[in-house]
C-alpha cells in the first residue's frame, strides 16, 4: 500500500504499517492544524514548519483519511488480497431453476462477492466517482477488458467510495447474465467479470491501482485414453472433442480453485484381452446393475491402459458405448468409491465416457470421483442427475460448499 501526499503534507510519505508510530522528516508542512488530520494524534506540542522531525501516530482509519487508496474488500469492508470465482451457492430457486431476483445483493446470496473501495480525500463530497475493473488471465479467452464502475460515497464528505458487489465468473454464460441488478456485460457498472485460475483482477482510480490474484488452490491431473472399436478401427471420439469438453471442465472447477490438468490424450486399440470386446458397441461396467461390482470388461481396459492396483491417479476412457446390466444406453460412468464395493478399491478413480455431446457430463463424472458422492437434488448442481445440454446461468454447473470441501480434501487434488 502506498500513500500519496494530501492535507498538510508536501513531499511523499513512505509506506506505513497501520497502527505503528513513525518518525519522519517532512520537507514542508503547510497545514499545522491537527484538526485537519482526523484521527491523527500529534505527539509533539508544536507543529513543525519545515525540515523538522515530528512524531505522530495513527490507526488504519486515520491513515486512510489522508492517503488516497484503492482496494478490494469483502462484505465487511475487510481488504482482500486474493479473489475467487463465485460459486453462486445461494443464488437459485429450484422447481423450476431460476436465479433469485435479488441476486447478488441478498445478505446470504453470494459470499464470494467483493467490492472496490476507494479512499480519496480530494473527492470528499463528490457523491460518486468512476473507477475501472478488468481481468487478465493466462491466454486470452478469459480476459475481461477494463469496465467502468460507479462508486458511491459511503457517508457525506467521507471521501470513501464503495462499488456495488461484484462477482468473478469462469464462463461466458455467467459473464453475460443480466437481471434487475446486473447490467449488460462490459457496460458501465457491470458486476460479473470473467477470469481463469491464475489470473489477476485489477481495479484503478486515477493514479491508484490495486491487483488481486485468483489463485490455484489445488490441481488434479487426468490421463485420457480414446479407444478404437477394434484393432485399427474407429476411435470413439476425436481428440478435438476431448479437448473441448475438458476446457469446460476447467471452467467448472475454477469455482473451487482447482486446476484440471490433462496430462495427455492417447488413442489406442482395444487391449488384447479376452475380457474386452468393443466390437459389440460398448464396454460393460456392471454385469448386474447396482451391484457395485465393476464388470470384467471394464477391468480389462483399466488393467491395460490405466493403473489398476493403485488409485493415486485418474484415467478417463472414451469408448463407443457403455452398458450397465441390460442398459446399453449409459453415456458416462465414474468408478467412484462411494458406489463400488471395497473389493473394487483398486479400480476406483477411473471414468468411462462416450461421444455423448454434453457440456457438463465430463465435469459431472469427475465430481462423482472427487466429491465421492451421489447425485444432488439441486437443479443447478454439477451433480444433478440430468446434466444440462446447453450452458446458461441455470445450467447444471455449480459446486456447493460441501462438495468443494470434499474436493479440496481429496488426495487426488494436489495442494502445495
Ligand atoms: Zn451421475
Amino acid at each position: 500500500m502506498s500513500s500519496s501526499p494530501h492535507i498538510g503534507l508536501v513531499g511523499t510519505l513512505g509506506d506505513y504499517a497501520p497502527g505503528t508510530q513513525y518518525t519522519e522528516t517532512f520537507p514542508t508542512m503547510d497545514d499545522p492544524d491537527a484538526t485537519n488530520w482526523p484521527g491523527c494524534t500529534f505527539l509533539t506540542s508544536e507543529m513543525p514548519t519545515s525540515n523538522q522531525t515530528v512524531k505522530y501516530s495513527f490507526n488504519t482509519t486515520s491513515y486512510y483519511h489522508f492517503a488516497s487508496a484503492i482496494e478490494f474488500v469483502d462484505d465487511n469492508e475487510s481488504p482482500l488480497s486474493n479473489l475467487k470465482v463465485s460459486q453462486w451457492v445461494y443464488a437459485f430457486e429450484n422447481n423450476p431453476c431460476s436465479v433469485k431476483a435479488a441476486f447478488p445483493d441478498a445478505s446470504d446470496d453470494e459470499t464470494d462477492r467483493f467490492y472496490v473501495k476507494v479512499r480519496s480525500p480530494e473527492d470528499e463530497g463528490a457523491g460518486t466517482i468512476t473507477a475501472a475493473i478488468g481481468t487478465d488471465s493466462p491466454g486470452t479467452a478469459y480476459d475481461d477488458s477494463a469496465t467502468n464502475l460507479e462508486l458511491t460515497e459511503t457517508a457525506t464528505n467521507s471521501g470513501v467510495f464503495l462499488s456495488e458487489s461484484l462477482i468473478l465468473v469462469s464462463n461466458e454464460a455467467d459473464d453475460n447474465f443480466t437481471n434487475a441488478n446486473i447490467v449488460a456485460d462490459d457496460t458501465l457498472g457491470d458486476r460479473t467479470h470473467i477470469v481463469a485460475l491464475g489470473g489477476t483482477v485489477t481495479a484503478a482510480y486515477q493514479g491508484n491501482k490495486v491487483e488481486a490474484g485468483v489463485p490455484v488452490l489445488g490441481a488434479v491431473t487426468v490421463n485420457i485414453v480414446i479407444l478404437r472399436d477394434e484393432v485399427g478401427g474407429t476411435p470413439a471420439v476425436s481428440t478435438n472433442f476431448v479437448e473441448q469438453k475438458w476446457a469446460l471442465v476447467s471452467e467448472n472447477y475454477a469455482q473451487v480453485g482447482v486446476d484440471v490438468i490433462v496430462a495427455g490424450i492417447s488413442t489406442e486399440d482395444p487391449p488384447d484381452d479376452e475380457r474386452v470386446d468393443l466390437s459389440d458397441g460398448n464396454v460393460l461396467v456392471e454385469t448386474n446393475a447396482l451391484s457395485g461390482i465393476l464388470a470384467a470388461e471394464a477391468k480389462g481396459i483399466i488393467d491395460a491402459y490405466g493403473t489398476a492396483g493403485t488409485n493415486v491417479d485418474i484415467h478417463v476412457f472414451y469408448v463407443n458405448g457403455i452398458k450397465r446390466g441390460d442398459n446399453d444406453g449409459i453415456v458416462g460412468c465414474a468408478v467412484a468409491d462411494y458406489y463400488h464395493r471395497s473389493s473394487e478399491d483398486s479400480y476406483i478413480y477411473n471414468i468411462f465416457l462416450t461421444d455423448y455431446d454434453n457440456p457438463f457430463m465430463t465435469g459431472h463424472e469427475l465430481l462423482h470421483l472427487l466429491a465421492d458422492e451421489y447425485h444432488s437434488a439441486r437443479q443447478e448442481n454439477l451433480l444433478y442427475e440430468t446434466p444440462s445440454s446447453t450452458d446458461s446461468e441455470t445450467a447444471t454447473k455449480r459446486i456447493d460448499w460441501i462438495q468443494s470441501s470434499k474436493v479440496m480434501g481429496n488426495d487426488h487434488v494436489k495442494k502445495d
